[in-house]
């Protein structure tokens, strides 16, 4: 079995949950099987240190940012085997100090992300990581975030990525997704 059907295995799905007809993939199941774990940070360590990502050819990743709230799982695992710095995404209000602030849509209305103004200087280069990508609303919002501190996005990463929904499409740099779901 490859690494990618041994991670797909390891998947769970719930019907209706967080409400009715909505089927949610829970990567939980991943984390509580430390094998499971290491394979995926391990897929995704050699993702972003073995092929060559255009926009960084040298391959210098300085900062890992990681999006509220299961970015924040992956995120700072893949920064420290990086040597690169995290830096977290938060929901509207968590964040002390200077922040800056990007808009995105939710299915009924808006929700507004922060990022620590000082969190990345101008030039650096930026991986986007969160569990899944839907819509691309959350990880486009993030992305505006690293712009306006003057950071380089590079790249997307997420374990799932639900390819109907083509959130990949709305974003400045590519998508990487271990699994992909229709
Ligand atoms: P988007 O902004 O529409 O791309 O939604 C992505 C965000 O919603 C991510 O932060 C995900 O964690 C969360 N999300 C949406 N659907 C699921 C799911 O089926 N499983 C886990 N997270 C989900």
């Amino acid at each position: 079995m490859s690494d990618v059907e041994y991670l797909r295995s390891k998947l769970a799905s719930h019907a209706d949950f967080p409400k009715k007809g909505i089927v949610f993939l829970d990567i939980f199941p991943i984390l509580r099987d430390p094998i499971a774990f290491e394979t995926l940070i391990t897929h995704l360590l050699h993702h972003l240190t073995s092929h060559t990502i255009p926009s960084i050819p040298s391959k210098k990743i300085d900062v890992v940012v990681g999006l509220d709230a299961r970015g924040f799982l992956l995120g700072p695992v893949i920064a420290l085997r990086l040597g690169a710095a995290f830096v977290p995404v938060r929901k509207q209000g968590k964040l002390p100090g200077t922040c800056e602030s990007a808009t995105y849509q939710k299915e009924y209305g808006s929700d507004s992300f922060e990022m620590q103004s000082d969190a990345i200087k101008p030039g650096q280069s930026v991986i986007v990581v969160d569990d899944l990508i839907a819509t691309g609303g959350s990880a486009k919002a993030a992305g505006e975030l690293v712009a306006k501190l003057g950071g380089k996005t590079a790249e997307y990463l997420f374990i799932i990525e639900l390819m109907f929904l083509k959130g990949g499409s709305k974003l400045d740099a590519p998508v990487y997704s271990i699994i992909q779901s229709d």
